[in-house]
């Protein structure tokens, strides 16, 4: 391993890599309060996963995030990182090692994009030169360019750059866990979707344990390989991956919350080639419409829909037709899923469209 310019350097921290997160019947009663804001919140992150909490406001999000890295003392129950009691660790120390990142604010002002970056790395003592290729690869990987950001102030940066050195920042001192709270609450949408696709990239990379906050259910779809589902007073409804949430919600609340349109919703998690396709048959795939393998399932039924009842050719990466699709045959695996998943069993459905109790790849 080289020793500067890795993404994931060795650190002086006391994990090697992202860590397991486990929250145990949590809870925390603010002084004066009457109402809990958590009541008894328990849930694991796996190690590397990212976890989306999503609930109203109000519902304990914030609370849940300040009680992990101790901003909040808990009232009762435990938190593990990596096995080990956050309560047993300086707290302090503790946050150097989770990344915080937070909306909009969180930039130190009277500082430059590199200084903002370089915060942990000055606290823990990093040589310079450590430091500088740090804040070079962290700027580089969060999609800025390190000559011409690094000397500028946070106004003079747009929100989505801000939210970047957010997160570079963040990620400095390559922690075992981030905290997002809302990140990119107050970006346009165009930005939000490109900051999202971006976050989804480097954390294929970089593989951290992340718990993400948002009130936005299709940004936690979009974002999570698990949902908690909070509801008023930090009651857990629901904690399962996207495609289980959507194809069976725990209760009314978590059914109005994903909203009535989680058929389509669910149709955007499915890719074509999970689907039992029809086989390909020689005249239907010559003039018909084209679509790869890894485009969703709405993908497809968009293009069906105006195809006149003409088939759809799906296509593997070499461009070899699969299968076919029609709007009819479509109709018949979303009809036996729906039966399935309303079935006493629904593990016992073997519709691609199905949920599973896994989290996916
Ligand atoms: P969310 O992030 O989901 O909007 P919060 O965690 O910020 O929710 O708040 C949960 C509940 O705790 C709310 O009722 C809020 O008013 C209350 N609360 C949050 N912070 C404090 C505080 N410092 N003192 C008293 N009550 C608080
Ligand atoms: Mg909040």
């Amino acid at each position: 391993m080289t020793r500067y310019d890795t993404a994931q350097p060795e650190g002086q921290s006391a994990y090697a890599e992202a860590a397991e997160l486990e929250l145990r019947h949590v809870s925390k009663l603010y002084p004066g309060q009457r109402e809990p804001a958590i009541a008894d919140l328990s849930l694991t992150v796996g190690a590397g996963e990212v976890c989306v909490l999503v609930g109203p406001s109000g519902s304990g999000k914030t609370t849940a995030m300040r009680l992990i890295n101790r901003m909040v003392p808990l009232s009762g129950g435990e938190i593990l990182l990596g096995g080990r009691s956050v309560l047993d660790r300086e707290p302090r120390e503790l946050r150097r090692e989770i990344g915080y990142v937070i909306q909009q604010i969180g930039l130190f002002p009277h500082q430059t994009v590199t200084e903002n970056v370089a915060t942990v790395p000055r606290l823990l003592g990093w040589p310079k030169e450590r430091t500088r290729a740090r804040v070079r690869e962290l700027l580089t990987l969060t999609g800025l360019d390190a000559d011409e950001m690094g000397p500028r102030y946070p106004a003079q940066l747009s929100g989505g750059q801000r939210q970047r050195v957010g997160v570079a920042r963040a990620l400095a001192a390559d922690p075992p866990l981030m905290l997002m709270d809302e990140p990119f609450g107050a970006i346009d949408p165009i930005n939000r979707a490109n900051l999202q696709d971006e976050f989804l990239a480097l954390q294929a990379k970089v593989r951290k344990t992340v718990v993400f906050v948002t009130h936005d259910i299709d940004e936690a779809i979009k974002m999570g390989d698990r949902i908690a589902i909070l509801r008023e007073g930090g009651v857990l409804a629901q904690y399962a991956t996207p495609k289980e949430i959507l194809a069976r919600p725990a209760d009314e609340f978590v059914a109005q919350f994903v909203g009535a349109d989680r058929g389509i919703k669910r149709l955007s998690l499915t890719t074509l080639g999970e689907l039992e396709l029809l086989a390909p048959d020689g005249r239907a795939v010559d003039g018909a419409r084209r679509l790869s393998e890894r485009a969703s399932v709405k993908d497809a039924l968009s293009v069906l829909l105006t195809a006149h009842g003409e088939p759809l050719a799906v296509v593997d990466a070499e461009g070899s037709v699969t299968g076919l699709l029609t709007l009819s045959h479509l109709e018949r695996l979303i009809t036996e899923e729906a039966d399935g998943a309303a079935g006493e069993e629904p593990a016992a459905s073997a519709s691609a469209l199905a949920a599973t109790g896994e989290s996916g790849p």
